[in-house]
C-alpha cells in the first residue's frame, strides 16, 4: 500500500499554471469552504484542492501527485459519511465543476459527467419520461454512489445503479486514459460496478435509462405509523414486500416526524415507523396495486400521490443539507427477523435527535436477479440493506448520535447477513471491507494489482492489490 506522507513541498504553482480548473491551497481564502464535505464531523487539511474542468486536468493531477509523491484523495457530490472525499495532506481531485449531461431518448441512454448530482441526471431524464436507477436524494453524487453500487426507488424494478452501467471514461494510475464497457477493458467495468474509487478516475459514465411511471410521473409517498406500531408493521412488510410487483417498492424507516410542511403539525416531533412507496407503473393500475399499502393498520398519515420522479427524489434534501454531523453503521439483512425488529423497537424508542433515523431499503427484484459474482457488488440474495444514521446539526452532539448508532448496530448485526454496503460504512478497517465483497474481494484485488499496482488510489474503502498475479 502506498504510504507515502503528505508534502506541502510539491510546487502547486506549477499544477494550478497546468490546469484550465481552479487549485485551491492553505493560503487561499476558499481553503475552509474547499476542505468541507457534507458530513461536518470530517475536519481534513489537504494540500489542495484541484477543481478540474476537463479530463485533461484530472490527468495532469494524477501525473502531478505521483510525481511529487503526493496522496490522492477523488470527490464526486462530496456525500462519502465516511469522508473519502478529502484527506490530510493530499491532492483533492474534485470533479464538481464536470456538471453536463446528455439524454439519448432514442437509444434510451444517458451520458453523465462525474461530477454530476442525481438531481442533475433525474431534470435530464425524466424530461423524457426516464430514468436511471440511483438513490433515494438528488443531492447525492452519481461518482460515489455508482461506483458503489447505487440503491434506490427503482432497484427492484430495474436493478442497481452499476447494473444499469454501460460504459466509463477512466483516468487510470498511471495517467492514462481509457473508455471501459463489455467489449474494452471488460474486466475494469465488472470492477467499477461496485468496486469504488480504487481502480481509477471516472470522468463519465454512460446509463442506461428506463421508461418509469406515465411520462416520468409516478406514485408516491411515505406512510407512517405510531412508533409502537413497529412490530405489526415490519411482519405486515417482510412478508408482503416480497409479493408486491417489482412496479412498487418502498423502504422502511425509524423517524422523528420533521417539524414542518408538508406534515400536519399536530404530528410535528413525533416518533415513526414509516415506509416510503415508489409505484412506477401504468396509473391504470395503481389503486389495485396500492390497495394493501392504503388500507393495512391505522396510519397517521397517507402522503402517497402521483409526482414527477424528480420530485420524490429530491423530497428529503431539504431535511438533510450538507454540514450536519454524520455517523452511520450499515449491514446487509437476507431477512427482517423477530430478533432483529426486538432491537429496532428498543433503539427506535431511543432516537438520539429528530434527524437520526434507521432505514431498510430493498435490493430484491431485478436487483436480485443478477449473479452475486456478475459484478462487484456481492449481496444480490433479495434481501435489504439496513443503515442506522445518527446526525445533527450541534457538534457538541456527535459523541451522543454515534454511540446510539454503535450500540444499535451492535445489537442487531448479529442478525445480519456479515458486510454491510460500501457506501454506508464509515472507516472501520479492511475486515469490514472485504466482509462487504465477499468471494468477489480476491478478483476485485486482481484488477487492482492489474490498473493500480501501487494502490495510488488508496482514500477509498480500500482493496489492497494482489501480490502475486494469479494463475
Ligand atoms: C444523505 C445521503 C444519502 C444517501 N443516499 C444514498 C442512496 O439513496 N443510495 C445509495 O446507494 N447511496 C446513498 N448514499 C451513500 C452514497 O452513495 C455515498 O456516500 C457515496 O460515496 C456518495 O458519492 P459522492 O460522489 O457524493 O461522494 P464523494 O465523497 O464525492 O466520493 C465518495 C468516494 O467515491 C470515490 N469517487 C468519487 N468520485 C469518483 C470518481 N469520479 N472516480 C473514481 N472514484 C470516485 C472516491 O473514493 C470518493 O472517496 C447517501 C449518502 C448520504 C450522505
Amino acid at each position: 500500500m502506498t504510504t507515502s506522507t503528505a508534502t506541502t513541498t510539491a510546487p502547486f504553482a506549477e499544477l494550478a499554471a497546468a490546469i484550465r480548473g481552479v487549485l485551491v491551497t492553505p493560503e487561499d481564502p476558499g481553503y475552509d469552504q474547499a476542505r468541507a464535505v457534507y458530513n461536518a464531523m470530517i475536519d481534513k487539511h489537504p494540500a489542495a484542492v484541484a477543481y478540474c474542468r476537463d479530463t485533461a486536468d484530472v490527468v495532469a493531477c494524477v501525473r502531478f501527485a505521483r510525481q511529487h509523491g503526493v496522496e490522492i484523495a477523488v470527490r464526486g457530490g462530496g456525500h462519502n459519511a465516511a469522508g473519502f472525499g478529502v484527506w490530510d495532506g493530499a491532492l483533492v481531485i474534485d470533479l464538481s465543476p464536470l456538471r453536463s449531461t446528455t439524454v439519448n431518448p432514442q437509444n434510451h441512454t444517458v451520458r453523465v459527467d462525474a461530477g454530476c448530482t442525481w438531481g442533475d441526471v433525474d431534470h435530464a431524464t425524466v424530461a423524457f419520461g426516464m430514468a436511471t436507477p440511483s438513490g433515494f436524494l438528488s443531492s447525492t453524487g452519481v461518482a460515489g454512489l455508482t461506483l458503489g453500487g447505487g440503491i434506490g426507488y427503482l432497484t427492484r424494478r430495474f436493478g442497481l445503479t452499476v447494473d444499469n452501467l454501460l460504459a466509463a471514461d477512466v483516468v487510470l494510475a498511471d495517467g492514462t486514459f481509457v473508455t471501459v464497457s463489455d467489449t474494452s477493458h471488460s474486466d475494469l467495468l465488472w470492477a467499477l460496478r461496485g468496486g469504488g474509487g480504487n481502480f481509477g478516475i471516472v470522468t463519465s459514465f454512460t446509463f442506461r435509462c428506463n421508461d418509469i411511471g406515465e411520462a416520468g410521473t409516478i406514485i408516491g409517498g411515505p406512510v407512517l405509523y405510531d412508533l409502537s406500531d413497529t412490530p405489526e408493521v415490519m411482519r405486515w412488510y417482510r412478508e408482503l414486500a416480497p409479493s408486491l410487483p417489482e412496479e412498487l417498492s418502498g423502504w422502511i424507516a425509524l423517524l422523528t416526524i420533521p417539524p414542518a410542511p408538508p406534515f400536519p403539525e399536530e404530528l410535528w416531533g413525533r416518533k415513526a415507523c414509516g415506509i416510503v412507496w415508489c409505484y412506477t407503473g401504468p396509473h391504470d393500475r395503481a389503486d389495485a396495486v396500492l390497495e394493501p399499502v392504503r388500507t393495512f393498520g391505522s396510519p397517521l398519515l397517507i402522503g402517497i400521490q402521483p409526482m414527477p420522479f424528480t420530485v420524490l427524489q429530491s423530497a428529503f434534501d431539504a431535511l438533510y443539507p450538507a454540514g450536519l454531523q454524520w455517523y452511520w453503521k450499515a449491514d446487509f439483512f437476507a431477512e427482517i427477523s423477530d430478533a432483529a425488529i426486538d432491537v429496532h423497537v428498543k433503539f427506535g424508542a431511543q432516537l438520539p435527535t429528530g434527524h437520526s433515523t434507521m432505514h431498510m431499503y430493498p435490493i430484491d427484484g431485478a436487483a436480485s436477479r443478477v449473479a452475486g459474482d456478475a459484478t462487484a457488488f456481492a449481496y444480490r440474495d433479495g434481501g435489504w440493506a439496513g443503515v442506522i444514521v445518527g446526525v445533527d446539526p450541534d457538534a457538541a452532539n456527535a459523541d451522543r448520535i454515534s454511540r446510539w448508532a454503535q450500540d444499535y448496530w451492535a445489537e442487531l448485526h448479529p442478525t445480519s447477513a456479515g458486510g454491510g454496503y460500501i457506501n454506508f460504512l464509515m472507516n472501520e478497517g479492511q475486515d469490514r471491507v472485504r466482509a462487504s465483497y465477499r468471494g468477489n474481494y480476491d478478483r476485485l484485488a486482481e484488477i487492482k494489482r492489474r490498473y493500480d499496482p501501487d494502490n495510488t488510489f488508496h482514500i477509498n474503502q480500500n482493496i489492497h492489490p494482489a501480490s502475486e498475479p494469479s494463475s
